[in-house]
């Protein structure tokens, strides 16, 4: 059952990452905070799977008076499990975007 548990997770785009696979590369959305802070949310596998994500996240933050830049960035699960455990985390040497993302970016300036 186990290998249908993984397709299953596959096609969600949802990670599923086992022991021995912790270093493999995959996409999370950055969120960019306008007090220069910034988080990673949302390990995916594939990245058109972490950019539905940022179209989501976009989407639930596009009213808020105070709403963080999203893009996808490339990092492993490793990586980003890590990342989870930082707060106010500024390191300019954590993942940014490879393209800048497709759809124009409003700021709150
Ligand atoms: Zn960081």
């Amino acid at each position: 059952m186990g290998w249908l548990l993984r397709l299953a997770r596959s096609i969600a785009g949802v990670a599923a990452v086992e022991n021995g696979d912790r270093w493999r590369r995959g996409f999370s959305v950055r969120h960019d905070w306008p007090d220069g802070t910034h988080i990673l949310v949302g390990f995916r596998l594939t990245r058109p799977a972490a950019e539905r994500r940022r179209r989501g996240t976009e989407a639930y933050w596009r009213t808020a008076p105070m709403r963080p830049r999203c893009s996808v960035v490339p990092v492993s699960f490793r990586d980003w499990e890590l990342h989870g455990q930082r707060s106010d985390c500024r390191a300019p040497d954590c993942p940014i975007a490879e393209r800048p993302p497709a759809e124009p970016v409003r700021t709150t300036r």
